[in-house]
């Protein structure tokens, strides 16, 4: 019987990690034993090792972007094989509560994910259920692999606002997620992807990914420049992705009448304030979108058309794990994407 020895990283409390010791036997009926190669650092693993996420108390292990090679197959499993280059859906749903039946799993009542579940992808070993698990193009590289998850988020906030041939979009917040709904937004088809932040890096970095303006909104104020690129009337859709009551207001208030505003940010405060009266006088939408549903697959596709890697800015052996996540939280560093590489 063959082992495969593992690290899994963890926060074990607030800012501090550490790593537990695996070992992994034959994968069971159904399962794949996946080799990690690269795996990225996500905003909410952020919240998790400040201590500050809601839903995941700590001891934790973490991970859950990430590529590798299948390296052994349990029995009843089609379709995938030994050196298969992978990347896996990481959220675990039942399959028989009513939202399951009716094809939303993305809103299954039970739904988990495999890194609450000590199956963190912060690790040499990830075990998986095969069919979460989605072979990569042969030419997408392995950090390109890594980044298919956060690309489904993105895919299925874009998809979720029907972004259409010629509309105009406005993203706010130029991190992993803001950067990747514009590139998404311009490959839907959208003529003026115009994304804002606060970071020239970021913003050049999404010129390069396809949005078509970018406006430093602490230098200048983005009504004007909104002004005059959509001719006064606003965009047709906005996204927000950052999670702060000025840039909801924002939000809300760039998009024409009848437009749509996806908020996809986080809250750490939830509690704000808004000009409710645009809801009516210029019949505005607002919906919410989070994590994905049949989007994989899309995005998979879409990862050939997009130059995923330019959004890695650091690779850290695995060992670094404490140093990767502090480099995420320090703003001097400029990071987008990090990856831990064991
Ligand atoms: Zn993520
Ligand atoms: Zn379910």
């Amino acid at each position: 019987m063959k082992e495969w020895n593992s690290r899994v990283g963890r926060v074990a409390e607030p800012m501090k990690t550490d790593f537990l010791q695996r070992t992994f036997s034959e994968p069971a009926e159904g399962q794949v034993l996946i080799r990690v190669v690269s795996s990225a650092v996500c905003g909410s693993d952020l919240h998790i090792f400040k201590g500050r996420h809601p839903a995941v108390p700590l001891p934790v292990t973490i991970g859950h972007e990430f590529s590798g090679d299948i390296v052994a197959v349990g029995p009843g499993v089609d379709g995938l094989c030994e050196g298969d280059r992978v990347t896996l859906e990481p959220c675990i749903v039942c399959g028989t509560c009513e939202a399951c039946r009716r094809g939303n799993y993305g809103y299954c009542e039970n739904i988990s994910f495999s890194y609450r579940k000590g199956d963190g992808a912060m690790a040499d070993y990830v075990m998986a259920q095969a069919e979460h698990v989605f072979r990569l193009p042969d030419d997408l590289s392995y950090h390109a692999g890594a980044l298919i998850e956060p690309l489904s988020v993105a895919t299925h906030a874009v998809r979720r606002a029907d972004v259409r041939l010629g509309e105009t979009v406005l993203v706010i917040g130029a991190g992993a997620i803001g950067l990747l709904i514009a590139a998404v937004c311009r490959k839907s088809g959208a003529s003026q992807v115009i994304i804002a932040d606060h970071s020239d890096a970021r913003l050049k970095l999404a010129l390069e990914l396809g949005a078509t303006a970018a406006v430093n909104s602490g230098k200048e104020p983005l009504e004007d420049v909104l002004h005059r690129l959509t001719g006064g009337k606003g965009v047709d859709k906005s996204f927000e992705c950052v999670g702060l009551e000025a840039t909801f207001v924002q939000a809300i208030s760039s998009i024409r009448q009848n437009g749509l505003a996806t908020i996809v940010g986080i809250f750490e405060n939830p509690k704000i304030s808004i000009p409710a009266d645009l809801f009516v006088s210029r019949e505005i939408r607002v919906q919410g979108a989070q994590g994905y549903c049949w989007d994989f697959p899309v995005a998979i596709e879409l990862s050939r058309e997009l130059n995923l890697e330019k959004l890695v800015t650091h690779v850290f052996p695995l060992d670094d794990l404490q140093k990767a996540l502090e480099t995420c939280l320090d703003r001097s560093a400029g990071s987008v994407k990090v990856l831990l590489e064991p």
